[in-house]
């Protein structure tokens, strides 16, 4: 027999967990399905290998939610500078300082406690199936893989790989970069593979915790430290992501620890501290990615199911947190006025809001990457730059940088009128 729900969320990662706990929240019905089994925390464990930095913005929906809490009573590393700057030799390396000590933001000159946090995703993820689930109108579907999805006039309907049926007024595609919701919904992406690769290795240092995240561009690819809680006996956790060729990273990942270690301890800029233990390491291609539609009859996508941004700044989740919440607005809304949740405006809204934000974030983090590679710009870009551009650079680095990292809501006009120039970006 069909379940029936006003709305069915595909995948249970962070943004479809948190989604479910806003709509739960609001006394929607709704079924959350994840093809893995529930996230378990032990404060024993070592960190998980994936972290993101949230940016405050994504603190505050976090806390909307009731999950902040939680996180920090598990684990959470809040940060209070920042730093990127330069290494390369580069013609428009201008546009970042080039020292760490010139490029560090600080809390307290935005009059603030912290910049953000960095926090394993599995422990995000956990609050968020705890918030969802103490929610009496969410039901959970852990361990069960959606393997079929009618997209009716009427109703949408999935099938989960036990045979169970689920239906909605919506359904919510929040399953991830391969989103099997938008290939059986039909909705076709733009893809882009960068040249790039990310090496995220989690190790454990000499010294407290610091409060500093920081990434410093070299000629192959940045380099970050994101730092994490205390390891006990004077040592601390942190991430590091270092990016670089696939060919580089394959050699890097065969090398023992001690091996690496050294390696690391070399590469990395002179303000990484001792390290002690490297722990586990793993490597991630990456993809810039944008579903040609958010929104095909009753099938919605968030999340990295929607877009798929460069890491370098770290910012997917918090996109992906930003379209949760958006989309839960706009569902209270579609309620609160009496219209089906399917409703074609309604829906509009949601994409008119957020793809434009999603797209100015995916266009930043590609001036980036096309500034700092180790390729020359293209001649054309440098042209099309032209001197009066160039000279305001160095005015809007700062700029720049604040608001890759979450901090400024507004791009300097001389990085939009660049990004509108790039590459390959005009059929985002
Ligand atoms: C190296 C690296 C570093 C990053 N650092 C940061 C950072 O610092 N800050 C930041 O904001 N972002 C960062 N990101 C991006 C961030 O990790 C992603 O944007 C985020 O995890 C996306 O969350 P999601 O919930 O949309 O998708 P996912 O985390 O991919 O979750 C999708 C869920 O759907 C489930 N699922 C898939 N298919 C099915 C199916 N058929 N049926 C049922 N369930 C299904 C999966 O099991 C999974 O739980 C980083 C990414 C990388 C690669």
């Amino acid at each position: 027999m069909t379940q029936a729900f006003d709305v069915v969320i595909v995948g249970a990662g962070m943004v479809g967990a948190a989604l479910a706990a806003g709509l739960g929240r609001s006394g929607f019905r709704v079924a959350l399905v994840d093809q893995g089994a529930a996230p378990f925390f032990d404060a024993s464990q070592p960190p998980d290998i994936r972290v993101s930095a949230l940016s405050a913005g994504s603190e505050r929906y976090l806390t909307e939610l009731g999950a902040w809490p939680e996180i920090l009573t598990m684990r959470a590393t809040p940060y209070t500078r920042l730093a990127v700057w330069d290494e390369t030799d580069h013609p428009l390396s201008s546009v970042l300082p080039r020292k760490i000590a010139e490029a560090v933001f600080d809390a307290r000159n935005l009059s603030a406690s912290h910049l953000g946090h960095i926090v394993e995703n599995r422990v995000t993820q956990q609050a968020l199936w705890n918030c969802a689930g103490t929610q009496p109108s969410v039901t959970l579907f852990a361990g069960h893989a959606v393997t079929r999805l009618i997209n009716g006039d009427d109703r949408a309907e999935v099938t989960l790989d036990d045979g169970t049926e689920l239906s909605g007024e919506l359904i919510v595609g929040a399953d991830g970069a391969s989103s099997g919701v938008r290939n059986l919904a039909g909705i076709g992406i733009t893809r882009d593979q960068y040249q790039q690769q990310a090496m995220v290795i989690s190790v454990r240092y000499q010294g407290p915790v610091q409060d500093i995240t920081w990434q410093g561009f070299y000629p192959s690819g940045p380099r970050a430290f994101l730092p994490l809680h205390s390891a006990g006996s004077g040592e601390s956790w942190a991430s590091l992501v270092w990016y670089d060729s696939p060919e580089e990273l394959a050699r890097l990942k065969a090398l023992d620890n001690s091996a690496l270690m050294a390696e690391i301890q070399n590469a990395f800029p002179p303000e990484l501290p001792p390290l002690t233990h490297i722990d586990a390491k793993a490597s991630f291609p990456i993809a810039r990615q944008h579903a040609r539609k958010y929104v095909n009859n009753r099938v919605v996508l968030a999340g990295d199911a929607a877009h798929t941004i460069n890491p370098l700044a770290g910012q997917g989740v918090n996109l992906g947190f930003a379209d949760a919440r958006c989309l839960q607005l706009v569902l209270r809304e579609a309620r609160r006025a009496g219209n089906s949740l399917a409703s074609p405006a309604q829906l509009d809204q949601y994409e008119q809001q957020r793809r434009p934000a999603n797209r100015r974030m995916m266009l930043t983090m590609d001036v980036f990457y096309h500034l700092f590679s180790n390729r020359t710009p293209p001649l054309h870009l440098l042209r099309n730059l032209g001197l009066g551009a160039a000279k305001a650079m160095p005015f809007a680095r700062n700029r720049v940088a604040k608001y890759a990292m979450g901090i400024d809501d507004e791009l300097p006009p001389v990085i939009r009128q660049l990004a509108a120039k790039l590459p390959g970006l005009k059929q985002l």
